[in-house]
């Protein structure tokens, strides 16, 4: 037996399960003071996870997202003219806009 093998035949599925498991990741939230429901969140969501509903904020409505839907792609946040969306991870904490820069950059390629 080589020391692959014995390494697979020492952890349990549940073990090999949680290894696998993805980083937890921010998604999108926000923020419907700032939000004038222009719609364009909505357009651009890859996963058409956001819709505009009818609120007593302003006449078109707010800007509402399906976080359990939400990949985490930052496309909304970068796209929002009023800087109405952030990015949360499960802990509360916020996603600087540092890190959609790397992020843009390397789903385009550059680096
Ligand atoms: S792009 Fe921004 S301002 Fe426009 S609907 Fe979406 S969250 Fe609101
Ligand atoms: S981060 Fe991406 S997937 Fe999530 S709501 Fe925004 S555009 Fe949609």
């Amino acid at each position: 037996m080589n020391s692959y093998e014995e390494t697979a035949e020492s952890r349990s599925p549940e073990e090999v399960k949680g290894a696998r498991q993805p980083r937890k990741k921010a998604t999108a939230v926000v923020t419907v003071d700032l939000c004038t429901g222009c719609g364009i969140c909505a357009t651009v969501c890859p996963t058409s996870c956001i819709s505009i509903v009818e609120s007593e904020l302003n006449f078109n409505g707010v800007s509402y997202i399906d976080r359990q839907r939400c990949t985490g792609c930052n496309i909304c946040v970068i796209d929002c003219p009023w800087f109405a969306i952030e990015m949360i991870y499960p802990d509360g904490t916020k996603k600087e806009p540092a890190e959609y820069e790397r992020q843009l950059q390397k789903q385009r390629g550059y680096r």
